[in-house]
């Protein structure tokens, strides 16, 4: 469960939103685009955000009478293995946000639950509980290297790209066998 107001906001954190550029007047916004490093463990077992990786944001930060409502899209480098054939994968991924974010003691702070509405501390706001859940979310369960990867051939392994067409473990053709015979191909 995201902590939103446990921990002291470190304004200086990439992911941490300061607001104070922009006027508590409803409909007054801003524009916010910045290049971050990714937090640590954004991601799933088999893909997810290297550490470090560039997270890039282009959001809107825009003034409403409880609060500020952080939208716009959040583009993320992922890194992986393909479910079927185990290939590395390099990818990005790009997610929308829109999130509301209520004044510390307004009403909208009064009488929701944190999980419903985000709070600010002060001028600030935490962006990563929600590009946490908008990334995570995007990404695949069972990611592929291509949507048509025919994975690997049960019997040797060998990615079926690289395997001629109608390879086949089953027992070879007689006529074949005593060829094989002869020239002692062993499979
Ligand atoms: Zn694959
Ligand atoms: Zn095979």
């Amino acid at each position: 469960m995201p902590n939103h107001s446990q921990t002291h906001l470190n304004p200086r954190s990439p992911l941490v939103l300061d607001t104070r550029e922009l006027p508590r007047r409803p409909g007054a916004m801003r524009g916010l685009s910045r290049v971050v490093e990714a937090p640590a463990d954004l991601g799933l077992e088999m893909i997810g955000v290297p550490t470090g990786g560039e997270v890039s944001l282009d959001l809107r930060l825009e003034s409403v009478s409880e609060g500020v409502l952080v939208s716009g899209s959040v583009t993320v480098a992922v890194e992986g293995e393909c479910g079927r054939c185990l290939r590395p994968i390099d990818d990005s991924l790009s997610v929308t946000i829109q999130e509301l974010y209520a004044y510390e003691k307004s009403t909208t702070d009064e009488t929701t639950d944190e999980d419903e509405v985000g709070r600010m501390q002060g001028d600030l706001i935490d962006l990563e509980p929600a590009l946490r859940d908008a990334v995570v979310l995007a990404m695949p369960t069972n990611p592929l290297c291509r949507d048509d990867c025919p994975g690997l051939c049960p019997e040797c392994g060998v990615h079926w790209d690289d395997l001629p067409a109608g390879h086949n473990h089953e027992r070879v053709d007689s006529r074949w066998a005593a060829l094989q015979d002869l020239t002692n191909i062993k499979e």
